[in-house]
């Protein structure tokens, strides 16, 4: 019983075939490879356009070269104050681009237009002021929710109009994509985003993000991302095994397999739990992250019977909200690989504990 993150698992038995076979022979080093030109040509299919891609390792690269991309240094890149960028990368965006982050609050992991136009309200154009470059929207969010199409084209219209980029932080784009139903294209550049992190490594890859560049007035530039991840260490000398991951990954829908699977086992732990006396879901689970509240009592007998999850901070949710001292607040994530008869081993637990007065 594993729940802890989708990145505690290994990877899809197709992805590490596709490296098996990449590993024969030799080929040209550094993405000029036929894998790596194949994943390019795979990424503009799977987006329907030309798109400039660069694959790394870590989606902390992926968004810090993204980032840099789009904000000079005396820059402020927007996020939510729940974001990846803003508190799990060290830095790193900061680091690479030399901009600010600014974080905006907002309900379950989402930015609302009205907190973006507040903001870039406070931001005004003097030269004491770092000057709002971009705006990076987590999708699916670190609250496990995710923003309508609808929703991106509303936000990316106002950053448009104040002169900033979109970038999407797309760790989870796959689980979020398979939820909403729409393609990657609606989700990504037609709904305004110009930079994406579209990320492999959580859904099913060995590691392996790209970089995705949308904007067609921005290919040129996207030339500087080849230098600027060289300069990061980024650029892969043996670059085939990106490109036969990233290959693999999106060949016969096999991302979208991946992250269904990890959604349906996200959403039969919503229902179980839903029917368990005490737990309190905290957000609408629509990838594959279940929030829940649970008893202190259901919480010790799950852990004292093996199963494995991180408590989360309260941080985020109203006063009213937060679990009190004989709760806990904790995160739930399920993967690829995540089983039936972990699930239902967990949800049997939680309902049994939970009814013993
Ligand atoms: C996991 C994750 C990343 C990437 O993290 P790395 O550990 O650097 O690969 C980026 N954004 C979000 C929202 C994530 O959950």
């Amino acid at each position: 019983m594993d729940f802890t993150s989708d990145n505690s698992v290994g990877a899809s038995a197709p992805i590490l075939q596709a490296l098996v076979a990449a590993n024969a022979g030799a080929a040209p080093a550094y993405g000029a490879d036929p894998w790596t030109i194949a994943a390019e040509r795979a990424l503009d299919d799977v987006f329907e356009r030309q798109t400039a891609a660069f694959m790394v390792a870590t989606g902390t690269a992926a968004n810090a070269l993204a980032i840099a991309l789009c904000a000079p240094p005396w820059g402020a890149a927007l996020c939510h104050a729940g974001a990846h960028v803003q508190n799990d990368e060290c830095g790193a965006p900061e680091f690479y681009s030399g901009a600010k982050l600014i974080p905006i609050e907002g309900e379950a992991g989402k930015i609302s237009p009205r907190a973006l136009a507040e903001t870039l309200a406070s931001l005004p154009k003097a030269v004491k002021q770092v000057q709002p470059a971009v705006l990076s929207l987590s999708q699916a969010t670190e609250c496990g929710t995710i923003y309508t199409c609808a929703e991106i084209a509303a936000l990316a219209e106002i950053a448009h109009g104040a002169g900033l980029a979109v970038h999407m932080d797309g760790a989870r784009f796959s689980n979020a994509l398979v939820e909403l139903g729409c393609t990657p294209a609606d989700m990504s550049w037609r709904a305004g985003v110009d930079v994406l992190s579209f990320g492999a490594t959580k859904n099913g890859a060995l590691a392996c993000e790209a970089v995705v560049v949308f904007d067609a007035g921005w290919l040129e530039e996207a030339d500087d991302l080849a230098y600027r991840r060289k300069r990061a260490g980024h650029t892969l000398s043996k670059g085939r095994f990106f490109g036969a991951q990233m290959t693999a990954f999106l060949e016969n829908g096999h991302w979208l397999d991946l992250a269904r699977r990890a959604n349906a086992q996200a959403s039969a732990l919503e229902a179980g739990l839903r029917e368990a006396p005490g737990a309190r879901l905290v957000w609408p689970r629509q990838a594959n992250e279940v929030f829940v509240i649970l008893p202190a009592a259901v919480d010790a007998a799950l852990r004292a019977a093996g199963a494995r999850y991180h408590g989360w901070t309260a941080r985020a949710l109203a006063p009213q909200d937060r679990p009190r001292a004989d709760e806990v607040f904790v995160r739930l994530v399920a993967s690829f690989a995540t089983q039936t008869a972990e699930v239902d081993r967990f949800v049997d637990i939680a309902r049994k504990t939970a009814s013993i007065p």
